[in-house]
């Protein structure tokens, strides 16, 4: 499951025996959770309600919470609640990291593309070449990035003019950058404010702007009754609670969820010397396994068998 391009290259015996893809986010780890959770409520059915697993894949590129959410089959189910765990490196091993409100942060991928006239390399001053306004473009989306100011942040991942040909003055171009904010209303601030920037730039140089968006993820934001529950279901297994006070500034699809349901997504501590996630060193640690097992389980427990809960 959400297998990412990264070769691995470290020598265990579960090495992916696919050049160039293997497992660097855990989620086959986390899906091992699920199917032990499965495992769990069969021997132990709840008391009362039901509980549904969900083997949602697509996280890597945001578009599979959406579509499931989306999945006229879905939406015969209405949970009540919605959880998630992602497992963090970073973290002590078996803790279980907790925030109230927004817990990671909304992300979106702008793409700007400039459309001039080619022209022949010896004379660039009959065409209307993008090259000077990609440049000014990624100087001011750069000078955007403050990840120290709550606003937010602008990343520029690509970049591009023209083709690999000297004899050649560019006629295209385009910028590509990754925007973060902590907020929704922030993530329509630096939007706008990207937008305007790439416009302005391509007009000062009588280019055409073409500006899309894609790679959508909403804030993540956690219900105060679903942290609630996984605290006490923590406290009850007697693990380790993490309490960040800002959110991370990474993005999950769950905020599609959280959106719609009340809920939370909470971390697993993958150990704090494990390697990041992403890396093409990352491992997910099958220890964890069982603790993400017990902790689902706890949580079902708290809200089907605890009497303090009224389900409707
Ligand atoms: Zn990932
Ligand atoms: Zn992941």
């Amino acid at each position: 499951m959400d297998a990412l391009p990264i070769n691995e290259d470290i020598d265990i015996p579960h090495r992916s025996v696919i050049d160039g893809v293997s497992h660097k986010c855990g989620h086959d780890g986390h899906m091992a959770i699920l199917m032990g959770v499965a495992a769990r409520l069969r021997k132990h059915p709840p008391a009362r309600g039901s509980v549904v697993l969900l083997f949602q894949p697509a996280e890597e590129t945001g578009e599979g919470a959406r579509s499931v959410i989306n999945d006229s089959k879905f939406k015969e189910i209405e949970p009540d609640f919605v959880f998630a765990l992602h497992n963090l490196p970073g973290f002590p091993m078996g803790s279980i990291i907790l925030k109230d409100g927004a817990f990671a942060s909304a992300s979106r991928g702008i793409t700007v593309e400039l459309t001039g006239t080619p022209a022949h390399a010896s004379e660039p001053e009959k065409g209307r070449s993008p090259t000077l306004a990609v440049a000014q473009i990624i100087e001011a989306f750069t000078s955007i990035h403050q990840p120290s100011v709550s606003m937010g942040m602008v990343t520029v991942i690509h970049a591009r003019v023209g083709e690999r040909d000297f004899g050649t003055s560019p006629g295209e171009g385009c910028v590509l950058a990754t925007l973060r904010t902590r907020g929704t209303e922030a993530m329509h601030i630096i939007s706008r404010r990207t937008e305007e920037i790439a416009e302005t730039i391509a007009e000062t140089y009588k280019l055409e702007c073409r500006i899309s968006w894609s790679d959508e993820f909403p804030v993540t934001e956690n219900s105060k009754t679903a942290v609630n529950t996984i605290r006490t279901a923590a406290g009850n297994l007697g693990l380790r609670i993490v309490q960040p006070d800002a959110p991370f500034p990474w993005s999950e699809d769950f905020g599609h969820f959280t959106k719609k349901y009340p809920g939370a997504l909470f971390g697993a501590g993958a150990g704090i010397d494990a390697p990041s996630l992403h890396s093409p060193e990352y491992d997910f640690p099958d220890e964890l396994i069982s603790v993400g097992v017990d902790i689902f389980t706890e949580i079902i427990n708290e809200l089907l068998n605890s009497s303090d809960h009224i389900m409707k």
